[in-house]
């Protein structure tokens, strides 16, 4: 959508054509389907425009992992009209909108304010620079590839986790090292049994407990994800695989600064220079007690 910019000079208002634009939300989610479209989300998700009017026109955008309360008060002391979060607000059908509940509460926040939102969320996940691949990247690893392969046409290597090698193997105490320094986790968790040394390494930020089997399959000596359930821990001691759980928060959110990159570059390239924030947002666990007292 193009506005005029209103110039003055002394005395006599006029206006000059500018070719400044400032985009819809519909805009922006169309031009988001060339990063991450809503085709690669899974099934099951729920993504795209969940709050507003596509018609509004943006002018400040947040970006954040979680909707929750602060994060709707964080888009309102900013100025931000249009929140873009990874995790939907609305994921499964509501049958009613009470604002005494969190998500009440959000869409009412957000509503109130003339603030749209909108969630990438699977399809940022499968995109061929998502979370999994941000994770892998920030592993130092090398030919990263996705871990299960979207059944969706890709200019890129698009799916779900990644997997890549190590030129040179590396110790596993400095696999963990550079864990720490990307993710910056509170705590973290293995199961299994830890190599000396590690070639390769599968990755999928979040809860990507069920592609422990496909990490093996695929030759990953390590995999790297959260929310690693109690049976797939189990089965790790017995098939030989190291498992890191770094937490849901920590191997997902080191991906968002780079998708306010990614989206920055696409909206330059359409001639919206909005200015694009990133939330701040901590992660919801944190470590309560450990026995070394850490
Ligand atoms: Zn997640």
């Amino acid at each position: 959508m193009k506005i005029p910019s209103r110039y003055t000079s002394p005395g006599v208002p006029f206006f000059i054509p500018s070719t400044e634009t400032v985009p819809t939300v519909q805009d922006i989610h169309t031009a988001l389907q060339s990063l991450a479209p809503d085709t690669l989300a899974e099934p099951w998700d729920n993504v795209g425009i969940l709050a507003g009017s596509p018609a509004q026109p943006v002018h400040r955008i947040l970006v954040a992992l979680d909707p929750c309360i602060a994060l709707a008060e964080q888009a309102v002391k900013r100025n931000c009209d249009l929140i873009i979060t990874h995790h939907p607000i609305i994921f499964r059908p509501i049958k009613a909108l009470h604002t005494n509940t969190p998500v009440g509460a959000f869409l009412a926040a957000v509503i109130r304010a003339g603030i749209s939102v909108i969630a990438c969320h699977t399809n940022l996940d499968s995109m061929a620079k998502g979370v999994s691949n941000a994770l892998a990247q920030g592993l130092g690893l090398e030919n990263i590839r996705p871990l299960v392969p979207s059944a969706h046409s890709c200019a890129d290597q698009c799916g779900l986790g990644s997997i890549g090698t190590y030129p040179h193997p590396l110790p596993a105490a400095e696999l963990i090292q550079r864990l720490q320094r990307f993710c910056a986790p509170e705590w973290l968790l293995d199961a299994g049994n830890r190599p000396e040394s590690i070639s390769r390494v599968a990755v999928c930020g979040g809860s990507g407990s069920d592609l422990a089997e496909t990490a093996l399959a695929q030759g990953a000596e390590v995999y790297i994800t959260a929310e690693i359930k109690h049976n797939v821990a189990r089965w790790a001691e017995e098939v030989g695989i190291w498992l890191v759980d770094a937490g849901h928060f920590p191997t997902e959110n080191p991906a968002m600064p780079l998708f306010v990159q990614h989206l920055h570059d696409l909206l330059h390239s359409r001639t919206w220079t909005i200015p694009i924030e990133l939330a701040e947002q901590e992660a919801p666990l944190r470590l309560l007690w450990s026995p070394t007292g850490s």
